[in-house]
């Protein structure tokens, strides 16, 4: 053996409650360090290169020669230690087809609220609103059950502006779509993300009878809240929303209700936001994300705010993991995404499923990759009537994965993959441009995530194969 660089890019390593756990970057595969491999890694850290005369020197005495020999051997396998490049830069994919798997179907334009940080371009009040049509929806069905292939199961997300200005609509469709899924073979689900301002007691009986995953958008406690999520007229919606959300909670629906919670200027106390949701209001569980705005935008997070949300995640998160170790759900869905990442190995060439599995279809039928894209001046993928437009899917997706020099370094390239195509655009126009703002959060935050997996997974193993995590997509 000649002598060997360390490839920072391709793990990590942390501690866990007083053990050390290793996560490989390329597989995104956890490993716990027994005391040799421990040991090893400190002594190639110190030295960044080593070569076999120089491991025998230093543990020569300490350690069983052959247990050092298969640890370094290990570590060679694993990429850990070797000539270079990243062990995961695999060749990008052609796309020939679009299996889609979930379709959002933008059912209106049309809000009845004001949102001081709403990210949405083509956002009217309800009268002035595109609602899209009974037949382009209709054929938005068709073209999920025709595009889903093999897959057993799909989704349909109703989305809006607000989707329940549309609940007609949502009825009529959820039964349409049901038949026709049957016709076909396939299950459908349905979901939506709500402002909850219109739920009322037909709407929660027909969701609870159709299993509808419902989340609600919802910032807080009452004074947090009502500086942001507002009327046309600007005037507060906790108390409705609150009430509704209350009655829904107690409707006792088939999938649990989730709080969906946007982090903006001034508003970044994440532990007590979330003991309000689950403790006042009842949420089975809540995930917060940082406000998309662009660069000088007043609900753009202040300089420090970031730091503030991520240690407020971090308290939050080692309460997960006491629950955890119990075998108890704590409903912080930041911290189950992260879990479940880990626990099943995800390693993504691409952010998300946007184009592949997911697009959404915006109320004049037109494709977007998903439903933060529908209403803005980007590119259309096909449309409802003549089908994806697969050549242009390709090439965005084709271009999607090519992983920027940047990324290829970066130990959380397989839980990122270069960041939201959305978030991207409105930073700077382009979905394929990465902002690299969020980057030393995102590595940060997985560091915290790997520590914690690894704590739970010696503490109570189970925990991951027992049905405690969930996954939401849509923000
Ligand atoms: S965008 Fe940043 S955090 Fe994400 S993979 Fe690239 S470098 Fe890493
Ligand atoms: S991560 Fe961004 S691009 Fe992907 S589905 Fe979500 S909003 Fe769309």
């Amino acid at each position: 053996m000649g002598s060997l660089q360390l490839q920072h890019q391709n793990y990590r390593a942390v501690d866990a409650a007083g053990r050390r756990v290793l996560l490989h970057v390329p597989t995104t595969s956890v490993f716990e360090l027994d005391r040799v491999g421990d040991d090893l890694l400190a002594f190639i850290e110190e030295h960044e290169e080593v070569r076999a005369d120089a491991v025998k020197a230093r543990f020569d005495g300490t350690h069983a020669p052959g247990a050092v020999c298969d640890a370094l051997a290990d570590f060679i396998a694993l990429g850990v230690l070797g000539p270079g490049l990243p062990t995961d830069a695999a060749a990008p994919r052609p796309v020939t087809r679009a299996p889609i798997g979930t379709l959002v179907l933008t059912l209106t334009t049309g809000c009845n609220l004001g949102c001081s940080y709403c990210y949405r371009e083509d956002l009217e009040p309800p009268k002035a609103a595109q609602v899209m049509e009974h037949e382009t929806a209709l054929q938005a069905i068709d073209l999920l059950l025709r595009q889903a292939g093999d897959r057993e199961r799909v989704g349909i997300v109703f989305f809006g502006g607000e989707p329940l200005t549309r609940f007609a609509a949502i009825r009529a469709l959820t039964l349409e779509a049901r038949a026709r899924a049957q016709a076909a073979g396939k299950q459908v689900d349905f979901s939506l993300t709500t402002n909850a301002t219109l739920l009322n007691d037909e709407m929660i009986a027909f969701f609870r009878e159709h299993a509808v995953g419902i989340a609600i958008s919802i910032d807080g406690d009452e004074l947090e809240h009502d500086r942001r999520r507002v009327t046309l007229n600007g005037r507060g919606t906790y108390q409705r929303v609150a009430a509704n959300a209350r009655k829904l909670i107690q409707a006792g629906l088939p999938r649990p209700v989730g709080a969906r919670v946007t982090l903006s200027r001034g508003n970044t106390d994440v532990q007590r936001i979330f003991r309000h949701l689950r403790e006042d209001i009842g949420f089975a569980e809540a995930g917060f994300a940082p406000v998309t705005a662009s660069p000088g935008s007043p609900q753009a997070l202040a300089p420090g705010e970031l730091r503030q949300i991520l240690d407020g995640m971090k308290a939050l998160g080692r309460d997960y993991v006491k629950a955890a170790k119990r075998g108890w759900h704590h409903g912080f869905s930041n911290m189950d995404h992260m879990m479940l990442d880990l626990a099943r190995g995800t390693h993504k060439v691409l952010p998300c499923g946007a184009g592949l599995g997911l697009l959404a279809a915006g109320a004049d039928g037109t494709l977007s990759l998903c439903h933060r894209f529908t209403g803005t001046g980007t590119a259309s993928f096909g449309d409802v009537t003549r089908g994806v437009d697969i050549d242009r899917l390709a090439d965005f997706v084709g271009a999607a994965q090519h992983v920027h020099e940047a990324c290829r370094g970066c130990r959380a390239r397989g839980i990122c993959a270069g960041g939201c195509y959305h978030e991207a655009y409105v930073h700077g126009g382009d979905p394929l441009a990465p902002t690299f703002e969020h980057c030393e959060f995102v590595r940060e935050w997985l560091d915290f995530g790997l520590a914690c997996y690894g704590e739970i997974a010696i503490a109570n193993p189970g925990f991951f194969t027992a049905g405690n995590m969930q996954r939401r997509e849509l923000t």
